[in-house]
């Protein structure tokens, strides 16, 4: 399969040729995310950044086995493997199985992505579920001489590993550095060296999520189980695995020397990072006091927001700037990407209007097209793309204005474009429109007078079936002098 697609690979820090393994078959693993808490603007990026990328190869003709995970344990609050774990400890301030805490978590995040037209992976593998697996790869570290046991828990020996390979390739870590600038941690004396991993942790005894083990109950780090759950579903060499910038440094990195060892080989073909979302040019997090949620955005119910934003437009403001750029978050930002999908949705309500002339004006609709591709085979250029499909309305209503003219042939490739690249591969979709709205509202004028009609006629029978079923819709009518008032509960 002849590939003309760049993918940007932040290992050799160049754009590369795709070539998968096994063509027309490719594999991408995705780092997906911990389910403790409600999913926010940054679970989005990744999201919505490898759903275009998995379209798009889909779309290309690549048949991809999209995998990607749910952290549902042993993942610490902070990465030198000390502290509790975060599902664990909202599990015991909300007085609720950590299963329980982990389930309501993902249904939220799945619930979210969907409203988003993120399209769901091939598999979604749990951490929780795949134990064996991980115990199997630490058993094979350890073999190989790169990781020790202490006091039931198993580490990774950065040192050693670096001696013949080298920790840091991806993340441009060195390994001096890192020595020098972490600190040693109470309790974490137990490591051989600061810079270790923890492969598997002992479990104290106030640890609620535990599994048993050739070194004891306890659970496995963090890092492993998408090196073991890449290399179940998609073989020890695959293609892609992308994720968050913010994870290539311990996590990828970890995960590279992990699967070095276990596999003999490295795993990975394409590294590819989303870039970060800014909040006013500031870095988001909780503590930050910065930490808008998708629910919040949606709603608009956060200080921080001045209107509720609907779930097409976060898609749209993500997807209008290049995945390796950073993104800021502002009103205003998000304000001009409503306003742009709205002009895109609107040319193309205008464009299934258009009757076909003769010929068409001085534009070429197939250069138009080809840009779009030439675009997205630059390593996934998606505001590039949009360019091009405003362009297209610039066109459209031109055509509509009478100052230009189209073909049935351009018409056809016109339509065409913006089936291609803004539903199948931006993904994008019309929303609850206010055309849906207007219906509504119809028919409920439509309810009312017949409601006045029987009620007038003493017609006490179809008037209660009327209120029963108002009532069952949970619609509610009061009357007023200036008549009947309805409202959904
Ligand atoms: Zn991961």
């Amino acid at each position: 399969m002849e590939s003309n697609l760049l993918i940007y690979n932040t290992l050799s820090r160049t754009k590369e040729v795709f070539r998968p393994l096994n063509p027309p078959f490719t594999g991408m693993y995705v780092c997906g995310p911990t389910v403790y808490g409600d999913p926010h603007l940054g679970h989005a990026r990744p999201a919505i950044t490898f759903d275009l990328v998995f379209r798009y190869l889909q779309h290309v003709g690549y048949r991809v086995r999209y995998v990607r995970n749910i952290t549902d344990v042993g993942h610490l609050e902070n990465d030198a493997d000390e502290g509790e774990d975060k599902i664990a400890k909202k599990a015991r301030l909300e007085q609720l199985e950590p299963m329980e805490v982990a389930q309501y978590y993902s249904d939220r995040y799945f619930l979210f992505m969907e409203a988003m037209n993120v399209k769901r992976p091939s598999i979604e593998p749990r951490a929780s579920g795949h134990i064996p697996e991980q115990i199997e790869m630490i058993r094979k570290i350890l073999d190989a001489g790169y990781a020790y046991e202490v006091n039931g828990s198993v580490y990774f020996d950065v040192i050693k590993y670096n001696k013949k390979y080298h920790y840091g390739k991806l993340s441009g870590r060195i390994l001096e550095d890192l020595l020098s600038n972490t600190r040693e941690l109470e309790g974490q004396d137990e490591k051989r060296n600061p810079v270790d991993f923890a492969l598997w942790k002992k479990a104290h005894p106030e640890h609620i999520m535990r599994w048993s083990s050739p070194w004891g109950e306890g659970f496995p780090g963090w890092h492993l189980e998408c090196s073991a759950m890449g290399a179940k579903y998609l073989g020890k060499h695959f293609d892609i695995h992308g994720g968050g910038m913010d994870l290539m440094f311990p996590h990828h990195e970890s995960e590279i020397a992990q699967s070095r060892i276990a596999n003999g080989s490295d795993s990975v073909k394409y590294w590819m990072h989303n870039n970060m979302i800014t909040i006013n040019g500031q870095k988001m997090g909780k503590s930050l006091g910065n930490f808008i949620t998708l629910e919040e955005f949606f709603t608009g119910d956060h200080p921080g927001l001045t209107q509720a934003y609907s779930p097409m437009t976060i898609r749209f403001f993500i997807l209008q700037a290049h995945y390796r750029s950073t993104l800021d978050f502002s009103n205003e930002a998000l304000q001009a990407a409503e306003k742009g999908l709205r002009k895109l949705l609107s040319g193309l309500e205008t464009l299934q209007k258009i009757i076909p002339s003769e010929t068409s004006s001085g534009f070429n609709i197939r250069q138009l097209t080809d840009n779009c591709y030439q675009a997205m085979n630059d390593d996934f250029n998606s505001p590039m793309v949009i360019a091009n499909l405003f362009e297209g309305v610039r066109i459209i209503n031109s055509i509509w204005e009478k100052k230009e003219t189209i073909s049935l042939p351009d018409l056809e490739l016109l339509k065409n474009m913006f089936r291609v690249f803004l539903f199948e591969i931006l993904g994008l979709r019309e929303e609850s429109s206010e055309g849906q709205n207007d219906v509504v509202k119809g028919l409920m004028d439509l309810v009312l007078a017949i409601r006045k009609d029987v009620r007038e006629k003493k017609d006490f029978s179809t008037s209660d079936k009327i209120r029963n079923t108002l009532q069952d819709l949970k619609i509610s009518v009061k009357d007023t002098k200036e008549g009947p008032v309805w409202s959904i509960d």
